[in-house]
Order: structure tokens, then sequence, then C-alpha cells
């Protein structure tokens, strides 16, 4: 038999993929028309008539419609009255002091009063792409740790958490004084840059400048003696696997997880987190301090739709830990960072403020005044936290 006798001829295929136009054409028509006939309060005869006629396509429309609005009502914040965020809190001291090993989940929601926009809230990265709108610029340099974070910071020192998981690249929990043992930043940190041997430094910048999606070189090379391997930020994008031990800390997370008899989760959708099995033992008490629906919500323990730099801090008086503000002069970063060398490439982005005249520092502070910019956006904000 001849290869190809069966093969349909050019002209025969257009006819074929002209009528699977002009299906998908009518097709396309008519679940218009019956969208508007089941929308319509008054229908007419011919609208009563599609509509008993289509009840496959009638089902499917129901349906989409009640997922559109299920996800609608899933984005809206809301919030506990003061009647009942009071019980709450003190629900949630009370369940703390009976934990034996108390740990903690935090994710963008609590850097939102940090002006850091958060991914799924109002404004928020994802909200503002789906709505067609630009990412909200903001400047993470400039950004601070809040009330809240040196409120989880004092309950981490003083023992009352035991432990931390932050999504959060933004620093902020180190830059509160949060121990690096204590910490693990899951989906990296901004101003951390890391070799394959192992070594990593703390910058006074974001080092995320030039990175994206699958391209993590920072341009910068190792300067531990004998090193001289190539530099890279730690930050996980979408669909990426992390290459570093630290600052992540997979290791330390699993075992206090596995310790865990409870997990406070802190701004956070839970949306990534809960992909992560480790995270979730079975017997464990789960508190959700989030002003949006997660998809935990219906095993927590106890739900909080509150401010999280207020509860924080009510926590953190319960348990008699002063907070103190935050102070650019103690911040952790001073001390951790490892300072440039005359021949690294500087960043073309602004460096913390607490380098200028920092002796520590002295190619950062001499830098310091030219690379200010007051409204500048991070490589891995802007660019790389984006699905796409
Ligand atoms: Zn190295």
């Amino acid at each position: 038999m001849e290869i190809g006798s069966k093969r349909k001829s050019p002209r025969a295929l257009t006819q074929i993929s002209g009528a699977i136009s002009d299906a998908k054409a009518e097709y396309k028509c008519k679940r218009k028309e019956l969208a508007t006939a089941l929308k319509a309060e008054i229908k007419s005869e011919f609208q009563e008539q599609l509509i008993a006629e289509n009840p496959r396509l009638v089902k499917i429309l129901t349906r989409q419609w009640e997922t559109q609005k299920c996800n609608q009502s899933r984005l809206t914040e809301m919030y506990d009255t003061a009647e009942e965020l009071a019980p709450k809190v003190a629900k949630l001291i009370e369940m703390i002091r009976d934990a034996e090993h108390p740990i903690v989940y935090t994710g963008a929601g609590i850097s939102t009063s940090a002006n850091i926009p958060d991914y799924r809230g109002t404004g928020g990265v994802y909200s503002s792409l789906a709505s067609g709108q630009d990412i909200k610029q903001c400047n993470l340099v400039t950004a601070t740790p809040t009330l809240g974070h040196m409120a989880l910071s004092g309950l981490l020192k003083s023992g009352i958490f035991k432990f931390l998981l932050s999504q959060n690249c933004d620093g902020l929990h180190l830059r509160s004084g949060v121990s690096p043992e204590q910490l693990s930043e899951i989906h990296g940190n901004m101003f951390m840059e890391n070799c394959d041997e192992g070594h990593f430094f703390y910058r006074t910048f974001d080092v995320t400048e030039k990175t994206n999606v699958k391209r993590h070189k920072t341009g910068r090379m190792c300067p531990n003696e004998d090193c001289d391997e190539e530099l890279y930020d730690a930050i996980v994008h979408f669909g990426e696997m992390n290459r570093f031990d630290v600052p992540y800390r997979w290791e330390t997370a699993e075992t206090h997880a596995a310790q865990t008899d409870l997990i406070v989760c802190i701004g956070t959708s839970l949306k990534v987190l809960k992909a992560y099995k480790v995270l979730w033992p079975k017997k464990c008490k789960l508190v959700i301090i989030n002003l949006q629906w997660t998809p935990k919500d219906k095993k927590a323990d106890l739900l909080i739709r509150g401010q999280s730099d207020q509860i924080l801090c009510e926590v953190a008086k319960a348990f008699d830990i002063p907070i103190s503000p935050y102070s650019e002069s103690e911040d952790p970063l001073i001390s951790l960072a490892t300072a440039l060398n005359e021949n690294d490439p500087k960043p073309s982005t602004p460096f913390l403020n607490m380098v200028e005249n920092n002796a520590k520092f002295p190619v950062e502070s001499n830098n310091f005044k030219t690379n200010f910019k007051e409204h500048y956006t991070p490589g891995w904000y802007g660019k790389g936290m984006k699905k796409n």
C-alpha cells in the first residue's frame, strides 16, 4: 500500500479546518447568548428556549461563575472587630504559653506596614498584575523592620518562639535582630551572595539588581582566599530549586517542624507554603493570622483577621518582652555584612543608609551619595517574583 494514501488532500484539510472554526464560532456565539439569557432578569421566549435546550452548557457556565465568585471573595481582606480580636489574641497567648515548641511561619503580609507590597493582598504584586496595573514602586533598601518584626524578634530571642521560617526576601527579620540560626529564609535574602563552595556573604545593598529567573550571577567573585568562584544571589523564583544551604536552612527548619506542637502563620496566603509537606506535621495546633482566606483556614484552631504588628506587640507585652524600635546603628547587617573590595563591581543600586560614614564599609561609604535613588524596585521584586 502506498504510504500516505490515506492522507487528506490540502483541499479537504482546508474544508475540515473551516468547519472546525465555524463550529468554534457557533459555540462561542451560543455561549455568549446563553450567558446573557442566564443573567437576564426578565427572559424572552427565545432565551427560555435556549436555556432549556442547553442544559450542559448552562451547568458549565454556572459552575464557572461560582468559581469566579468564590475566588473573588477569597481575595477580600477581612478584619475582626475590636470585640472579636481581644479574646482571640488572649487565646493565642494561652496557646503559646501551653506549647512546648511553638514556631512561626511568615509571608509578605508581615512586611506591608514597612511599605513593601505583598503579593495577593490589595495593591499586591499579583493583584496589580491581574488588573493590568504596574507593580507599585517601592524602595526595599529604605524599608526598615516594623514594630511587628521587632516584637517577633524579641519573642524568638527570649525563646518564647523557637524558630522562624519566612518566605520573605526583604531581609527584615534578620535586620530586626533574629539570629540567623533561628531563621530559615526559604526563598532567599536580597542582601546575601553565595558561591558554590558554600561560602556566603551578607552585603549592605540589594545583590539582585542584575539577576533574574535562572540568572543568578551577581557579577562579583567569592572573596575567600583560594576560592575565586562566582557569586550568586540566593533568591528562589517560581519553579526553581534552591542551590545552597544558607539562607534556606531547610534541615534546621525540618527539625523544628518535626518537634513543633504549635505553628503560628503570620501574613502568608499559604498558597506556596502548603506545598511543603514537611512543614505540616499531623499532631500540631495551627494559628493563622492573615487578612485573606488561606487554604488551611478550615484546619486552623484559631483564625485571626487582624494587623500582625498589633497582635505581635500584644503577644510580646503578655510575655514581658520589651519592644525596642528598630535602630539603624544596631542593625545586625553592620556586623554580619562583608565590605566590598576596591576592585569589586559596585552596584548601581542604593546602599543601606547605615554604611554612610561607616569605617567598615569604605567603598560603600564613598559611593553612598551618588548611588542613592529615591524610587527603586529591586531585581528579585520587580522582575523575578512575577509568575511569568
Ligand atoms: Zn567561595
